[in-house]
């Protein structure tokens, strides 16, 4: 057994079971439990290697770039748009990007001169985009990054340094899927609320437990992710760390994707993650398989419960 480290209550053997790691499917194994007072899934004891979990480069490319026509399409794209006034220009991106979750989950809180900070922002692949659209003010970090991945350029800079080492503040404070992946999220919430303005806003989208996926897949269920995701809260669980860290949430929107579906299909036929990485999904699953998923996903969403959601939080 072993003490939940969100509200401190005892997880007891029956509430433990193993994961395996399934994304590139070395099926190392990692104990887990269930707080049953809070609802929060952990992992029962963080790993010191956590680092190696993150090294290969294929785990960046779940954000892969286009081919170079594209890009070439893209930045003709962006630098045309740039005629337009702000607001009809971000108007414009996101009735074209209605797909993009992360862009739509910030476009609708921030305005032109919002300071944006995106913590655990991988290779920044939403902040170039923000950037692309016309905000000035962003800012990046993700502690697995590294050095040649670093960028320090106009209106964006991207750093590997933890949250300690930034003396500003933002006005908003987006964790897109990296709360998960943090040791101690109780002192680090704390932290990211002390770089916050009193006015701004936090935004983090997190799996989220208990899910229909869940309890249809079990320990197949793809956003388990042992052991990057050390922790799967429960909205429950994150009350707590808001109240902790003098927050309290705002709104919180259930996101998921069809991934919560063609993931977990994988895992249950024992196909890692990686195999199924940009075109190569379409060896495993139709094209309609895939837009079925993405519907099922979105009547998920709508009755709450969806794999994931995004949290809004402010100073209380
Ligand atoms: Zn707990």
């Amino acid at each position: 057994m072993f003490d939940c480290r969100i509200c401190k209550a005892t997880i007891n053997e029956d509430e433990i079971f193993v994961l395996e790691e399934r994304m590139y499917n070395t099926k190392q194994k990692f104990d887990y439990g269930t707080c049953s007072k809070c609802g929060c899934v952990q992992i029962a004891k963080i790993p010191d290697n956590l680092g190696s979990f993150y090294e290969s480069d294929s785990y960046y490319s779940f954000n892969m770039g286009s081919s170079l026509i594209k890009n070439f399409i893209k930045w003709v794209f962006f630098r045309a748009i740039l005629i337009l006034p702000f607001r009809l220009r971000v108007k414009l991106i996101m009735r074209l990007r209605k797909n993009n979750t992360a862009l739509l989950s910030v476009l609708h809180f921030v305005s032109e001169n919002s300071k944006i900070l995106d913590i655990g922002c991988g290779d920044g692949l939403l902040l170039k985009l923000l950037k692309a659209i016309g905000f000035k003010n962003l800012y990046g970090m993700d502690v697995f990054l590294s050095d040649d991945r670093c960028i320090n350029e106009n209106h964006l800079k991207i750093s590997n340094k933890g949250i300690d080492a930034i003396d500003e503040v933002f006005d908003f404070i987006m964790l897109h899927h990296s709360f998960e992946h943090m040791t101690d999220p109780n002192t680090d919430l704390i932290n990211i609320s002390n770089k916050l303005n009193p006015s701004g806003q936090i935004l983090i989208r997190v799996p989220i437990a208990p899910c229909h996926v869940h309890e249809v897949y079990g320990t197949e269920w793809v956003a388990l992710d042992a052991p990057r995701h050390l922790y799967t809260y429960s909205v429950d669980s994150l009350t707590i760390m808001a109240k902790n860290a003098n927050l309290e949430i705002e709104k919180i929107v259930y996101d998921s994707e069809g991934i919560q579906f063609w993931g977990s299909e994988l895992y249950k036929k024992d196909i890692p993650l990686v195999a199924a990485l940009g075109k190569n999904i379409y060896k495993y699953f139709t094209k309609e398989e895939l837009a079925d998923f993405e519907s099922l996903s979105r009547e998920l969403n709508e009755k709450k419960c969806g794999d994931s959601v995004a949290v809004y939080l402010r100073r209380k």
